[in-house]
């Protein structure tokens, strides 16, 4: 087992300013809370997180890398705690340490749902910080090294989960070597029998060509010192695993792929790529169509490197990759590499190239996940993995690199509902990828999605039509609920004030808390909501907290009093019914005097109108509804064929409107609007100038260029409505104008 010091010295060789307390506190930490648990092999538990710090030094990792390494399963297997290793190691630490152990979690289910949730999960951990990643490939790697002494039942699935997941997403990142590894040890138990067959066929072709293998390498090196170019030559071994899977795509035999022998060469600057590559093409001849130039044209994972196959000294066919050795160390360690290098920012690299912006871990990131529905590059590392898993979900991120898992046709109002619900409560636009788009577009993954908040907002009802995620419908439904009790208690609060001021009574809202048992209601804002909504009356309200309060208005000599808010109709014996009006909430400064707008309802039965509305100059009939009352329906309103075989619950009634009646009545008409910025100010602005009031809107169908809405309006009659109407079709902002049901 690696000593303390040894460990110190090995991230001194790399980093000469460690910070050597941390490396020894977290080793001594670790080794006492594993004590003497042991592993499967039967060596000391503490063995594995020290072997997994060991993988990351490889990759010359940062010493608070390390130390998450060496603590990353203490959490989950020992008495260590997060507050803990917060209070110790600092909050960042634990952090980690706490991701890691979720992480954990996560390994081998079985079913395909949850293994798509695990990956959703494990990139989310990576987007809040990419070590977490780092330190949970190092320890599948010592896993996978140790995987012989697992029970067997275990093998197979810790294997073919290596080979779909954690082998696919190391080389996404970039990480070839650790992605070799995986791939090769879970090749080796997933098909043991074409391991050991390639295998042996791969070394009796290196046994054999040993020889020419040495005589390339020395007319490379000698061509290389002849051109004074300072170069690094070495053959690359076929792995058995890329072999096979070549052999199994492309169907060739093993003879076509394994008759290549393959070389590096590393050189110090760019230039001497391009020199290394000119001294060998007028040497030997090139086999056509195999040029690659990866340096002016990088690979998606910030690969670069020169490709090309000649015909070599020995007429064997070379594979020559031609790189500088930062360009190497990036093909090897990936995002590894730059989270290295993220110190040194705007320096440059050996080459003289200055490292670019993209290559950071958050850029890598959003590629891999904008490439991860798409599979764009067969060639590439996609092939054959389970990452197709993630087809039905969208990834996407906040500004500062926050990434949010959605479910496939979420929206931006779904994105805002996900970071918080404050944030899709106050929702009323949204940035793109920097550029303003509709609420109702679909995110794609690797969207970045800038939400536009204003204090004001309150979710219209109709997004809970467009949402795709639970969250946010339950939200919406929340946020719509309460802002109508609000508008309703307030209303009621206004009903009651003038009630009791009419019979010269103060109204506070305290005065109700002593009568709430009487009322029925559990607390003060249900009693103004019931006010307001119509179900209390208020005159109940005024005997409960005034028990020697008389009713005057119930009398039908009493002068005619409309309370603000209540509309009166009056049935055909002349009687009085009160329904909740929708008019004084929006203009209580007109006059008004006891309006009597329906004659006909019989009984005492409750009055409203049909959701399309209905407005004087309509023919209308009623609908009597058991046990809800009577609703009101234009006489053209096709929802009337549903009572056609029902004729005793139909009802003639007729407006009785009287002149100096100051009443809106409400009527729904779809419009079509044209997409573009200031429509929908546009329709509200026709509206306002006609004098009507918009009541709701929602948005019901939304084609690129179009959207469909439903306006509830109150007009205040037919001739109204229809100049509306009429002036809303002459807009340009609008293609169609029509009433509902009407
Ligand atoms: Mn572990």
């Amino acid at each position: 087992m690696m000593r303390q010091y040894e460990l110190v010295e090995r991230v001194q060789r790399y980093k000469p300013d460690v910070n050597e307390a941390l490396l020894n506190k977290a080793y001594v930490y670790a080794m006492q809370k594993h004590g003497h648990q042991k592993r499967a092999s039967g060596d000391p538990y503490f063995s594995h997180p020290l072997e997994v710090a060991a993988i990351l030094t490889e990759m010359h990792m940062d010493e608070a890398t390390i130390a998450v390494a060496l603590l990353h399963d203490t959490i989950e297997d020992t008495t260590a705690t997060r507050a803990e290793i917060d209070d110790l190691f600092g909050p960042e630490m634990g952090k980690l340490v706490e991701g890691l152990t979720k992480l954990k979690k996560l390994d081998l289910v079985s079913k395909k749902a949850e293994q798509a949730e695990n990956l959703r999960k494990l990139l989310l951990a990576i987007s809040e910080d990419v070590r977490v990643l780092l330190v949970k490939l190092a320890d599948r790697l010592h896993n996978m090294r140790t995987l012989d002494h697992m029970p067997e039942a275990k093998r197979l699935r810790i294997a073919e989960e290596t080979m779909d997941i954690y082998a696919p997403l190391a080389g996404r990142m970039g990480m070839q070597g650790m992605r070799e590894e995986l791939e090769e040890i879970a090749f080796r138990y997933i098909n043991p029998e074409a391991y050991r067959a390639v295998t042996a066929r791969l070394a009796e072709i290196f046994e054999r060509n040993k020889g020419v293998l040495t005589d390339i390498e020395k007319a490379l090196s000698a061509l290389f010192e002849k051109h004074s170019i300072n170069a690094g030559v070495k053959s690359r071994q076929k792995k058995p695993w890329s072999v096979f899977r070549k052999m199994e795509a492309k169907a060739l035999s093993f003879e076509q792929l394994s008759d290549i022998f393959g070389f590096r060469v590393v050189v110090d600057t760019v230039e001497d790529c391009y020199r290394a590559l000119g001294a060998i093409h007028t040497t030997w001849s090139m086999v056509p169509g195999r040029f690659k130039d990866y340096i002016s044209t990088p690979k998606q994972n910030d690969y670069r490197s020169i490709h090309t196959t000649i015909v070599g000294p020995s007429r064997q066919r070379v594979e020559l990759q031609i790189r500088t050795r930062e360009m190497n160390k990036i093909a090897e360690y990936g995002v590894a590499a730059h989270s290295i290098y993220k110190d040194t920012g705007g320096k440059t690299n050996g080459a003289g190239h200055a490292i670019s912006k993209e290559t950071n871990a958050y850029a890598w990131l959003r590629r891999t996940i904008e490439q991860l529905a798409e599979g764009d590059n067969p060639e590439d590392f996609l092939e054959n993995t389970k990452l197709e898993l993630f087809q039905d979900q969208v990834f996407c991120f906040t500004p500062k690199g926050m990434l949010i898992a959605l479910p496939r046709g979420a929206t931006p109002i779904d994105f805002a509902y996900a970071v918080h619900t404050d944030v899709g409560d106050t929702c009323v636009g949204a940035k793109v990828n920097g550029r303003i788009m509709p609420l109702m577009t679909e995110l794609k993954n690797g969207d970045e999605v800038e939400i536009i908040r204003s204090k004001a907002q309150v979710p219209p009802a109709a997004w809970e039509s467009v949402v795709v995620t639970g969250k946010a419908r339950a939200a919406i439904r929340r946020a719509t609920k309460n802002a109508i009790r609000k508008q309703y208690s307030g209303l009621g609060a206004r009903i009651l004030e003038r009630a009791f001021e009419r019979a010269g009574k103060n109204f506070t809202k305290e005065s109700l808390k002593p009568v709430l048992h009487r009322l029925a209601r559990k607390d003060i804002e249900d009693v103004l909501a019931s006010v307001g909504r119509g179900e209390l009356a208020s005159t109940d309200v005024m005997k409960a907290v005034f028990p020697d309060y008389k009713d005057e208005r119930v009398t039908p000599a009493a002068p005619k009093q409309r309370e603000e808010g209540w509309s009166k109709i009056r049935n055909a014996a002349g009687m009085l019914f009160q329904i909740p009006g929708r008019a004084a909430r929006k203009d209580k400064d007109q006059p008004r005097d006891g309006a009597v707008p329906i004659r006909g309802v019989r009984g005492d039965l409750p009055v409203r109108f049909a959701p399309e509305g209905a407005v004087p100059g309509d023919r209308i009939v009623g609908i009597v509804q058991p046990g809800t009352g009577i609703t009101i329906y234009p006489i053209q309103s096709p929802a009337l064929q549903a009572f056609d075989d029902q004729p005793e619950r139909w009802i003639d009634v007729r407006w009785d409107i009287d002149e100096r009646t100051k009443e809106r009545f409400p009527a729904r008409v779809s419009v079509t609007a044209i997409n573009a910025p200031g429509s929908l100010a546009d329709i509200a602005q026709v509206v306002a100038s006609n004098d009507a009031n918009i009541h709701t809107l929602s948005m019901v169908r939304t084609a690129p260029d179009f959207t469909e809405m439903l306006i509830d309006l109150e007009v205040w009659d037919l001739k109204h409505l229809n100049r509306l109407l009429s002036q809303l079709k002459d807009n340009s902002s609008v293609s169609d104008a029509r009433r509902v049901n009407g």
